[in-house]
């Protein structure tokens, strides 16, 4: 890679030269929640130091940090852009049901309009409120149209951003503008260290290769390093009675998804609008699933499921088999080979542009007289599903993460009244017979694809007694430690992360922005 004044290996400078750069924010990472973070703070003139673990390449190998036997593979990336290198661009807000069905969220949804706002910008597309205008049907079938119409019936709108954004792109041609940003690669974050009185944090200890670490300080800290590590850090971090708070690491989630049946059409439908293929719709690409409607109840789950034509299924499933092999890494402690590496990265590539094709397959046939129902869900907020500590060591000699989870019999139960409901719907209205192809009750449930939204794990919340972090992003008890990313969800709804995770980072970044001018004495 390249590097310029203010992209910089860390392996290749001193440690009294990372110790100069000073800046007013230290980002660890520089996915998602890192690129919305910089950009909001950037703009209001603070100068910020991205610290990342990665380089320019695709690393998927979480097995040196994680234990995960038994598990499917993780989906992510150790890499300039994190996850936003291999992400499928999939995009839409929480619905207001996600943040009041008794999910303790310290924020109402309306809090968010203004940065799901600048978060669309961020990523080049549409206003939400244009995509809610797009008829979710508009065929000629009466059954369909009245389906959607049903006050039972939830459209799911989403829009793909295309091509998918890429967070390692962005920040470096935000970097090449940008003499304030300064993104060091090749630094992994082990621990954030407190000051003596314990309320702070005065420096994080980062490692550069193995055996050398360096302790680097900033007025302001933001753990910007996924749903996985964001935990794992803090958790490595206590001492004394610093980030002693229990609910580090608990209420992990990761929408399971998964083929769940088919339905075989009373009549055959065109396959051309959102409902069934990506759709154009101006400058953007759309793509509607279904969920069903029961009211504000507290327990309520938001699931959806999205109708495929069968050449769209068979794709995804051969683009899910490629995401394996990308998610799987070699093992063990030895870091992945750079041939490797780069393979994995053009994979990576060539299955984005496999995706944008994929969506287009329901386009082949004429019409569908069976639809593959994909499943996308949502979980119970459940304290037991956690990222902690094992005895198992990482290269560095910390503790490793191990990441317990599981779909509960309460979840399951929510999954097959959901489908419930929507076999009732679609036969109520003449479209069709739904064949659920979920195993029977007590069997084990196949329902996860590959883990890549990992939520919940730093929650956010009123008090330190059921979250993490506060309404601000800034964690119960610290005074200059702000987490960000999916990490921070309260519950999870149907939504995939990224808007979301943009939105929140954007409303920290502000927050932040208030206490550096508050404490400058330049409100
Ligand atoms: C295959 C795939 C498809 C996806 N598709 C979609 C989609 O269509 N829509 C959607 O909304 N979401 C999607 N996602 C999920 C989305 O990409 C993530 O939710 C999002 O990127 C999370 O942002 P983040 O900033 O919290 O974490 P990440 O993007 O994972 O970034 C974390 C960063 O922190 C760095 N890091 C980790 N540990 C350390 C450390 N100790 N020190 C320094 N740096 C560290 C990592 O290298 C990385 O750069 C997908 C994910 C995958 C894997």
């Amino acid at each position: 890679m390249t590097d310029t004044r203010n992209i910089i290996d860390a392996r290749a400078c001193s440690d009294e030269a990372l110790q100069a750069i000073g800046s007013d924010v230290l980002i660890v990472g520089s996915g998602a929640a890192a690129c919305a973070m910089a950009t909001r703070l950037l703009a209001e003139g603070l100068k910020v130091t991205l610290l990342e673990t990665g380089d320019n390449l695709v690393n998927s190998d979480s097995s040196p940090f994680f234990e995960i036997a038994n598990q499917e593979p993780f989906g992510l990336s150790f890499q300039i852009g994190g996850a936003t290198n291999l992400w499928s661009g999939r995009v839409a807000p929480l619905e207001d049901v996600d943040l009041t069905s008794g999910n303790d969220w310290p924020l109402e949804r309306a809090e968010l309009d203004g940065y799901y706002q600048q978060a669309i910008e961020l990523l080049q597309l549409k206003p939400i409120g244009a995509i809610d205008q797009v008829p979710a049907y508009d065929g000629g079938s009466r059954p369909w149209r009245e389906f959607v119409s049903d006050p039972a019936v939830s459209v799911k709108r989403f829009q793909w951003s295309r091509p998918a954004f890429n967070g390692q792109d962005y920040l470096k041609a935000l970097a090449g503008k940008n003499p304030d940003l300064t993104i060091v690669y090749n630094c992994r974050v082990l621990q954030v260290l407190p000051t003596a009185a314990g309320d702070r944090v005065g420096a994080v200890r980062a490692a550069i290769g193995e055996g050398r670490t360096v302790e680097l300080s900033a007025p302001e800290f933001v753990l910007c390093a996924g749903g996985l590590e964001n935990p794992r850090i803090m958790l490595n971090s206590r001492q004394g009675g610093f980030l002693a708070n229990d609910n580090i690491g608990r209420f992990f989630s990761t929408h399971p998804k998964a083929n769940v049946g088919r339905i075989h059409l009373f009549k055959t439908v065109k396959t051309a609008g959102p409902l069934f293929s990506d759709h154009k719709s101006g400058s953007s690409s759309l793509r509607f699933g279904v969920g069903v409607r029961k009211g504000q109840k507290r327990d309520q789950l938001n699931h959806y499921v999205q109708f495929s034509p069968r050449f769209e299924s068979i794709g995804l499933k051969l683009l899910e088999h490629a995401q394996h092999v990308v998610a799987a890494g070699e093992g063990g402690d030895r870091p992945q080979s750079t041939l490797r590496r780069r393979l994995t990265s053009a994979l990576a590539v060539v299955g984005q542009v496999a995706f944008n094709v994929i969506g287009k397959m329901g386009l082949l046939g004429p019409g569908g007289s069976i639809l593959v129902v994909r499943g996308f869900f949502d979980q119970h907020p459940n304290a037991e599903h956690r990222v902690e500590l094992s005895d198992a060591r990482d290269p560095h000699g910390l503790p490793k993460g191990v990441v317990r989870w599981s779909l509960t019999e309460d979840d399951q139960a929510s999954i097959r009244e959901f489908l419930d409901e929507l076999s009732g719907l679609l036969l109520r209205h003449n479209i069709g017979k739904l064949i659920s192809t979920l195993p029977p009750a007590g069997k084990p449930w196949d329902i996860t694809g590959i883990h890549s939204h990992f939520m919940g794990t730093t929650r956010m919340g009123r008090s330190a007694d059921m979250s993490v972090i506060d309404r601000d992003g800034r964690v119960h008890g610290v005074d200059n430690l702000y987490a960000a990313g999916a990490s921070v969800f309260t519950s999870y709804g149907y939504a995939n992360p990224v808007l979301t995770v943009m939105a929140l980072a954007m409303l920290t970044a502000d927050k932040i922005c208030q206490r550096h001018k508050t404490k400058a004495g330049n409100p």
